[in-house]
């Protein structure tokens, strides 16, 4: 995720319970997680998903909730009388587990379903979840359905996916995907992976995607609009596709067509594209933020119609979101507390592009990002042990510490090992953990295999302290000391709602 300038230090999202309509079970049900140390009760225990088959039926009226269907299939890996899974916007109808009816109740974010016999350990299970997907945001909670001028997108991350459909709401959990939506004829829908097959049955168009690598709830994206698909072709034939408001195509193109351009200088940096396509999904909306949807990233609109933007700044947030797909999408976090290996790969690449192709020098935005980081590490606690989310503003996650607060780590680590051990870590780090999920330690491991050298007292001085460390090479740079009104800037009492903020100003 990228918050974009007027929001970027200051965004909310989420917090609340909001209610399922509930079947009685016979005991009382308790919300579970997976001990996540920032969002303890994401994700669930006892079993792993294999995929989600997701059928939405969209109305034509992004207000009204859309009728959906989750499939998922799953394997245990322990006993289970009850299942609970992650969902708290929406009204259940009923729930199935291995086609017979099942009792299904919530607790919290979950929903709780109880089969009529229990589960051994290792054995697969098919839950069938009939319910609605309810875009308008509860008051208290942003997040999940992200409504446009002509219809809806997604916008999962970190902790919303199981506002629009029941999941197993962590990234540690990733699967395959197969969506479907039904929309009227005048809609176009796409999804995150290939298309499957288009279907239309009288004033109704089913279209069908899959995904062909897995993914975490966190970055499925679902567009419904009147859109326009964009095909062309990348590196090695890679299919492109960017979904756009159809009276906004010829505008945008001049920027869709950079993408080859980027996945190409991308992989002369890290090696091949991890997916099976990329694109841009130009959204409609005041959103205040960009996204890494898997495969479809997505992008405000405005922030390439608006004239205000430097055209190296518009570019750089597309690399930005483009190297997501290698860190942070193939290769997803554990923890949630990992998310600096996410937006401080992103931030690197976001900046190195910028150096390359318009002279704004790395070094430059790393020395100013190290006279601040004493500061972004007292408001957002170090890169790998970030503060807890505010409640109700559970997006201030995304704080300067994990963004060049972490790319300044990244660069304290280019100069400790030197550019051609670097280099190689990140092209290794993509290739070892693609399709997977990898934690701060398995990268500190990698990084001391390839540097050939003991690196325990740098990650945990650069990562988990309260100060900066002195950076390698440049003995001249200093921290400067907190002051109270960048404090306050960094860390506001009451943030704004993203799409609810003043105009853009640079910060
Ligand atoms: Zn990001």
């Amino acid at each position: 995720m990228l918050l974009t300038p007027r929001v970027r230090l200051k965004s909310a999202l989420l917090a609340s319970a909001v209610s399922v309509c509930l079947v009685a079970a016979s005991a009382p049900a308790d919300p579970l997680g997976v001990g996540d140390r920032l969002f303890p009760y994401l994700g669930n225990p006892g079993y792993d998903v294999a995929s989600y088959d997701l059928s939405f039926t969209y109305s034509g009226v992004n207000s009204e909730p859309l009728r959906a269907v989750t499939t998922i299939d799953a394997r245990t890996t322990a006993a289970l009388d009850r299942i609970n899974l992650d969902f708290a916007h929406g009204k259940v109808d009923s729930v199935q587990v291995d086609g017979q009816p099942a009792a299904f109740a919530g607790a919290g974010d979950d929903l709780v379903v109880t089969p009529r016999s229990s589960l051994p350990r290792g054995s697969r299970v098919r839950i069938t979840v009939r319910h609605t997907s309810d875009p308008v945001s509860a008051d208290d909670r942003d997040g999940g359905w992200v409504r446009t001028a002509d219809g809806l997108a997604m916008a999962n991350q970190a902790d919303a996916a199981h506002l629009v459909f029941p999941c197993n709401d962590h990234p540690s959990d990733k699967a395959m995907f197969t969506v479907r939506v039904t929309a009227p004829n005048d809609y176009t829908a796409v999804a995150g992976g290939l298309p499957e097959g288009v279907e239309r049955v009288g004033a109704a168009t089913t279209w069908t995607y899959r995904t062909r690598h897995p993914m975490a709830t966190e970055l499925a994206q679902v567009s419904i609009g009147r859109s326009t698909v964009v095909h062309r072709k990348g590196p090695r034939a890679l299919p492109l596709r960017d979904v756009v408001p159809t009276k906004d195509r010829e505008l945008l193109e001049p920027w869709l067509k950079k993408t080859p351009e980027q996945i190409s200088w991308m992989e002369t940096k890290v090696g091949p594209y991890p997916f099976e396509t990329y694109g841009l999904l130009m959204a409609d909306a005041s959103t205040g933020f960009e996204l890494e949807t898997q495969t479809l990233s997505l992008f405000e609109k405005d922030l390439f119609t608006e004239p205000g933007y430097p055209k190296w700044y518009v570019e750089s947030i597309m690399v930005h979101e483009l190297s997501h797909q290698w860190f942070g999408d193939s290769v997803s976090p554990r923890s949630w507390s990992d998310l600096w290996l996410n937006e401080g790969h992103a931030t690197w690449y976001e900046a190195l592009y910028a150096q390359e192709q318009a002279g704004r020098t790395l070094e430059a935005r790393m020395k100013v990002a190290y006279s601040a980081s004493d500061r972004w590490r007292a408001a957002g606690g170090p890169p790998a042990l970030p503060k807890a989310p505010h409640p109700g503003q559970k997006i201030s996650i995304f704080r300067p510490n994990v963004y060049d607060g972490a790319a300044l780590v990244l660069y304290a680590l280019r100069q400790e090992i030197g550019r051609p051990a670097f280099e190689r870590l990140e092209r290794v780090w993509v290739h070892d953990h693609r399709d997977s999920t990898a934690s701060t330690a398995d990268f500190e491991r990698l990084a001391e295999r390839i540097s050939g050298r003991d690196l325990s007292g740098f990650f945990k001085a650069w990562l988990y302290a309260e100060k900066t460390p002195a950076m390698p090479g440049h003995p001249d740079w200093k921290p400067t000391a907190p002051a109270a009104r960048a404090e306050h800037k960094a860390e506001p009492k009451t943030a704004p709602r993203p799409g609810r903020t003043a105009p853009r100003a640079s910060e």
